[in-house]
């Protein structure tokens, strides 16, 4: 793409253009990782690409993510940076190229005692205010030198995705629970509407799952505060692995009470989930004492279709009957609505 009137340029500028939508568009940060790494693979023509966050307090430089024609999986690797090749790139915030040795498939940079025939190219990532968050490191052809017009598509390139990661960053801070890193209130009303919407438009039915936690304050009491906050983390990761991935989206609605959305899926089915997620707390044994701990759920249940609809606030309220007729008739059981 030397000609900057040509048509290689055109297509560098479509290229760019289709990479900035699919990188602004994503917020999730692992996925986020893969397109990354796509796209400066891409545009560097590299052979072996890395992500690496950057831990200045640790000066290490966490291996986020790396592809290769292999496909590897990322190792859990931390790499101290201090007196290497990538400590010049962290200080000078310059792109750089370097000669290259590959470790475990992992493209890093030397200053000498390099590949032959290879290099690395290091690219800084600096994203909202002008925070330094991570590295990319590129091997490449050292016989195919990278044009002036190269080097500035990929400085946009780069400061595109540490932008894109600041976003799913800033993202993830609004909208999930610091605790428990299941979705906070405020992002369960806004899906519940946008649910809601979908069954209106296109039929189809959706449930709502509420449940809370038998006697917490009692728990709290006899085992302090901090053994309650594990018993709460756990409970979530708990409820997360139990409903589809990707589909159904449980949230914290409050203190010790969860509520899931249960998309495409009727009062029975919901039951099931719910019963489902009711003995599986109530056989798992909670660590963080000499004694595992057991701990018990209440859940209450409502579903609506296309024909029987109603607002946001009644079907939760509809759920939270449920869930109080579940605690009134004894704890530690799952009751569905059906009328008031
Ligand atoms: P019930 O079976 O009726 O639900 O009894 P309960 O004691 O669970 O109900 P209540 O609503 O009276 O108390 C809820 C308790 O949950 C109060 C509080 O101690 C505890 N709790 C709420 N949020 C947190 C939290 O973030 N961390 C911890 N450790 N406890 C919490
Ligand atoms: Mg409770
Ligand atoms: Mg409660």
């Amino acid at each position: 793409m030397a000609d900057p009137t040509g048509v290689d340029f055109e297509v560098t500028l479509q290229t760019l253009n289709y990479a900035t939508r699919l990188l602004a568009a994503e917020l999730d940060t692992g996925q986020l990782i893969d397109r990354a790494l796509d796209v400066l693979a891409d545009f560097a023509r590299g052979q072996r690409v890395a992500l690496l966050r950057l831990d200045e307090d640790a000066e290490t430089l966490e291996v986020a993510g790396q592809l290769d024609r292999y496909g590897l999986e990322d190792p859990e690797r931390h790499i101290p940076y201090r007196g290497t090749a990538l400590e010049t790139v962290i200080q000078s915030r310059q792109a750089t190229v370097f000669e290259v040795l590959r470790q475990e498939r992992l493209p890093l940079p030397v200053t000498s005692g390099g590949e032959p025939g290879r290099e690395c190219l290091c690219l800084p990532l600096v994203g909202s205010q002008s925070r330094l968050t991570a590295l990319a490191t590129v091997e490449r052809d050292a016989g195919d030198p990278l044009s002036e017009l190269d080097k500035q598509v990929l400085r946009v390139v780069s400061t595109l995705i540490a932008v894109s990661f600041d976003n799913a960053r800033l993202f993830k801070l609004a909208t999930v629970d610091g605790l428990t890193e299941l979705y906070v209130r405020r992002f369960f009303e806004i899906r519940l509407s946008e649910e809601l919407a979908r069954v209106r438009r296109h039929g189809g039915t959706i449930a709502l799952l509420m449940t809370d936690i038998d006697r917490f304050k009692l728990f709290n009491d006899t085992y302090g505060h901090q053994q309650g906050d594990r018993v709460l983390r756990d409970m979530a990761r708990l409820l997360k692995q139990a409903v589809r991935q990707s589909i159904d989206v449980p949230c914290r609605y409050g203190g010790e009470e969860f509520v899931t959305i249960l998309p495409a899926t009727d009062l029975g089915g919901a039951a099931e989930v719910a019963e489902r997620i009711r003995t599986l707390c109530e056989a798992t044994p909670f660590g963080g004492q000499d004694q595992p701990l057991r701990v018990t759920i209440s859940g209450g249940v409502a579903a609506i279709d296309q024909e029987n609809m109603v607002d946001e606030s009644e079907l939760v309220r509809r759920a939270d009957m449920a869930l109080y007729q579940a605690k009134e008739s004894g704890r530690n059981r799952i009751c569905t609505w059906t009328g008031d």
